[in-house]
């Protein structure tokens, strides 16, 4: 697949910041500390899911110092309709410790000091560094990673891959915003099964080559009439000489051949 050119990928975040200009995490939380936790409570489990479980936890445990009053029993009890809640409810217990034990109950704005903690891994800590704190990291979740590949945006065969890949391709204007516009992308037009590509913004400059619905109406809707603009333009006719012995294979005439009819 063809990679985006760059005026292609600022068109492409042009548009899916004026669908959403300010966009928010859909996870609930309080503080640094509250949104670290819903993160790690994430982890396989729904946004949705786990904002359910978060007021009533929250209510008792909103520092990490109440987190260890609270203990894992209880922690147990509280977050036992999230996926996975025993290996949480431990991680939780032990990221809360070390946050009172070394950061005098704060969460560092550190991405090493972040990934240090239980349970915290890249995606995470980018997550945390980003909502929390404005950095601009781009975390790669499945619906990135997928949105990522799917369009051509930025190309790789690991979350690691795709995150390095946006991190080079996203304009400085949209980095802090990307994370959230590309999550949200995935997860309500660009889905996994069946993407909504006649309502989808960004339909035109998406390189995926089974699209969903006609194509008329895919450009209609997207019908910017911009992107034979926006393309790059193509790149200068190779005629070193890889490109004439390639010709020369393939019985054409080549860039030698027509250098040696000029009269
Ligand atoms: S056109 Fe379809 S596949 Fe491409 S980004 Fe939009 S929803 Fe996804």
């Amino acid at each position: 697949m063809r990679a985006f050119s760059k005026r292609e990928t600022r068109e492409f975040y042009r548009r899916l910041a004026a669908t959403r200009p300010i966009p928010q995490t859909e996870l609930e939380f309080i503080s640094p500390f509250t949104l670290l936790v819903a993160v790690v409570l994430s982890a396989q489990a729904t946004d949705t899911g786990v904002n359910k479980a978060t007021p009533a936890l929250f209510a008792l445990a909103d520092t990490p110092e109440k987190m260890l009053a609270l203990g894992e029993e209880r922690l147990i009890e509280l977050i036992r309709t999230i996926g996975l809640f025993r290996t949480k409810a431990k991680n939780l217990m032990g990221l809360s410790r070390i946050l009172v034990e070394q950061y005098c109950g704060e969460v560092p704005r550190d991405r090493a000091a972040l990934e240090a903690l239980p349970g915290v891994g890249r995606k995470t800590a980018n997550v945390v560094l980003n909502v929390a704190f404005g950095e601009p990291t781009i975390a790669v979740d499945t619906h990135i990673f997928r949105v990522a590949n799917r369009t051509g945006l930025a190309l790789g065969k690991t979350p690691l891959a795709v995150e390095l890949a946006l991190e080079a391709c996203t304009p400085a204007e949209y980095k802090r915003y990307a994370h959230h516009w590309l999550i949200l992308h995935g997860r309500y037009v660009c889905k996994a099964r069946k993407p909504e590509c006649p309502d989808c913004v960004v339909a035109d400059l998406c390189h995926y080559g089974a699209k969903t619905g006609p194509a008329e109406l895919i450009a209609a809707r997207a019908g910017l009439g911009e992107p034979a603009a926006l393309a790059d333009p193509p790149p200068a006719r190779h005629t070193g000489r890889r490109a004439i012995r390639s010709a020369e294979r393939s019985g054409l005439s080549s860039p030698r051949q027509r250098v040696r009819r000029r009269p």
